[in-house]
């Protein structure tokens, strides 16, 4: 009984707000239910993630104010060179450290269509967040998986690819970045 009413709960993909949806420059609003509308939404997230082929998504991008995200690195079309992991839900995340060691690397954003852009992000940071039971995780994240965290962080403050690239110390980051020969 129970199994085939959850099999009536479909994990139906919700629509992706696109740059220019009010959502997508709010600060996002900290989770306290950890319920069942919770997991829904994560599910639901996690549906419109994988039709868009993401390797992340944050609430905002699904028209929810709450802040979490979903990361899922993974290898495809769109970045052939990801690390695999499994799916990981996050929410209401903190940065508790930062590397002064910065990478360049190349992103899109699902709410950014069509683009890419050259971000400069740390490349090892410290992080605390709940899990979809409300325990509180700690964990050091490096590389790509560190630059999906920051980019779905972002998110979460309302910034998306747009307003990161024009932010001044990414260019100042370009400049101190540049090989010295
Ligand atoms: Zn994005």
């Amino acid at each position: 009984m129970f199994k085939d009413e959850m099999r009536q709960t479909p994990n139906k993909p919700l629509p992706i707000a696109v740059v220019g949806e009010a959502i997508l420059k709010q600060q996002a609003i900290e989770v306290r239910d950890f319920d069942d509308t919770l997991n829904q939404l994560a599910s639901q997230m996690a549906a419109s993630m994988e039709e868009a082929k993401g390797v992340g998504i944050a609430a905002p991008q699904v028209h929810s104010p709450l802040a979490l995200f979903i990361m899922a690195s993974r290898p495809n079309e769109r970045y052939p060179d990801a690390p695999l992991m499994e799916p990981l839900v996050v929410v209401n995340p903190q940065i508790v450290l930062r590397s002064l060691q910065l990478e360049k690397g190349e992103e899109g954003c699902l709410s950014v269509p069509g683009q890419r852009f050259t971000i400069w992000r740390h490349q090892t940071i410290v992080v605390r967040y709940q899990n979809l039971a409300g325990q509180w995780q700690h964990s050091e994240l490096t590389g790509f998986i560190a630059r999906i965290f920051q980019h779905e962080f972002d998110h979460l403050q309302g910034i998306t690819l747009l307003e990161r690239s024009q932010m001044p110390e990414q260019k100042l980051m370009a400049q101190e970045g540049k090989p010295q020969a």
